[in-house]
């Protein structure tokens, strides 16, 4: 697997640093008094977001539920979203419940899209967005995230959680493929 790697874009110490902040902010935010009942209900979008939300709830002291969304947007061998498709659900009761939706990446803006009308029409009271990554490209459909770890450029990424042909998902870092490997995993 070292060797389908292309290049480092961010370390996985440079990952831990950044997702602490984040998780300090989502705590912020929704901590007495700012949020009365201090209780969050966190959504994974699956499966790309499971590392990095593994990592986040673990920072953050407040009372979680978790509930878990399965979108597919880039299937088997995309390396361009196809459009996003909500093929699994298992999110308990949303009403009244301040969710905060974490995604592995903000690309085109089509899942977010696609589910926070989703989350409000559940009876989520509020709804926040927190994503890892976010391309660098017009943000497609008006799409706003409420927390974004890190700005990359418009190139297709792994590791983390994130795949190719749901391959790469346990490397450490956030990497670019070689255009062999790429191949060679079809
Ligand atoms: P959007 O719906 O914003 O276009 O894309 C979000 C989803 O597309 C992400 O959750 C992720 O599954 C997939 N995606 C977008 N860009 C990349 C990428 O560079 N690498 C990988 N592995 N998946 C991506
Ligand atoms: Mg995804």
């Amino acid at each position: 697997m070292q060797s389908d790697i292309q290049r480092m874009l961010i370390s996985q110490e440079q990952i831990a640093l950044r997702v602490r902040e984040l998780a300090g902010q989502i705590t912020a935010d929704h901590t007495p008094p700012k949020l009365l009942s201090g209780e969050i209900t966190i959504v994974p979008i699956l499966t790309g977001a499971f590392i990095f939300c593994g990592d986040l709830i673990r920072q953050i002291p407040l009372p979680i539920r978790i509930g878990l969304l399965t979108v597919s947007s880039y299937p088997g061998m995309s390396v361009r979203t196809q459009g996003s498709q909500l093929i699994g659900q298992q999110l308990g009761e949303l009403r009244g419940r301040h969710v905060v939706l974490v995604d592995d990446i903000l690309d085109s803006g089509g899942t977010i899209a696609l589910v926070v009308p989703k989350l409000l029409e559940l009876g989520a009271a509020s709804v926040k967005t927190c994503v890892l990554l976010r391309k660098d490209r017009p943000a497609a459909k008006g799409v706003v995230a409420d927390y974004v770890g890190f700005e990359i450029p418009d190139e297709f990424v792994v590791g983390y959680g994130l795949d190719y042909n749901d391959y790469y998902r346990n490397l450490p870092n956030i990497v670019t493929l070689r255009p062999e490997a790429i191949e060679s995993k079809k």
